[in-house]
């Protein structure tokens, strides 16, 4: 991955993403993600992708079931990655 100083740290970032984001992890692991977030832009986007996935399962959790909206908002964002390369 060009431009990424530390690609074992995106490893350890994208491995733990989901709990990052819901404060599952322990201090110390936490405190590891947010600086490597705050220095890698590749993972900055993939932490907010997530968070646009968040959100709408969210907004959304009342009409549609569950996995079904899952799926629809996850196809939502390969179009996305697709049109932003
Ligand atoms: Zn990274």
């Amino acid at each position: 991955m060009s431009g990424c100083a530390d690609p074992r740290g995106c490893d350890d970032a994208s491995k733990h993403l989901y709990e990052y984001q819901h404060h599952e992890l322990d201090a110390e692991a936490y405190g590891r993600i947010k600086e490597h977030l705050r220095t890698c832009d590749h993972c900055q986007n993939l932490y907010q992708e997530e968070e646009v996935i968040q959100q709408r399962v969210k907004a959304c959790a009342c009409e549609a079931a569950p996995e079904q909206l899952r799926s629809r908002v996850v196809a939502w964002i390969a179009t996305f990655r697709m049109t932003s390369g």
